[in-house]
């Protein structure tokens, strides 16, 4: 922020260097009177926008050379948090399922693929490949839900019924 036309200047400073943009910068000049020169000498910035910038880029080293701390923090602190509270976070937890759940529906068919039936409360993700256990292992029940959620993958998952769930499983162990 340089090159404001400034009058003679009633008391001359050494410019200073914008720890933000490295440009360098001067006592600012109101209408009337000259920036209070102890302001000026805390001042680190040239404008209120870097200022700002500054600001946000210190959050963000901080947060890349803390991130596994504030990570565990956070897991520590959310497990707390259940721990005062379980009955609590049982219910966020069902009902972030029950969302999960649904938008798994809209994408991959509200009906049984097999029979048609239509009752959301016997119906499930059914894994095309049979490699249902072994991911739910990999990754959790919510982890599906979420890979499944991510992309439309449907040579992978469909809706089933938990009868024709059932009678598959049947069929591929017997
Ligand atoms: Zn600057
Ligand atoms: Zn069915």
């Amino acid at each position: 922020m340089t090159g404001h036309k400034q009058g003679p200047d009633p008391a001359p400073t050494e410019p200073k260097i914008c720890e933000h943009c490295g440009e360098s910068y001067n006592r600012k000049r109101f209408e009337s009177k000259m920036e209070d020169i102890r302001h000026y000498k805390n001042r680190r910035y040239c404008s209120r926008v870097c200022a700002d910038e500054a600001v946000k880029k210190r959050a963000r080293d901080f947060y890349d050379a803390h991130k596994d701390e504030i990570r565990d923090k956070k897991k520590h602190y959310m497990k707390s948090l259940r721990h005062k509270d379980p009955e609590r976070y049982r219910k966020i937890g069902r009902k972030a399922k029950a969302k999960e759940r649904e938008s798994l529906f809209e994408m991959y068919g509200h009906v049984c693929a097999v029979c048609g039936f239509s009752d959301k409360r016997a119906l499930t993700l059914d894994h095309r490949k049979n490699n249902g256990s072994h991911e739910r292992k990999e990754m959790g029940e919510r982890g599906v839900y979420r890979r499944a959620l991510a992309e439309y993958r449907p040579d992978e998952y469909q809706t089933l019924c938990m009868n024709c769930q059932f009678i598959k499983r049947i069929r591929i162990d017997g």
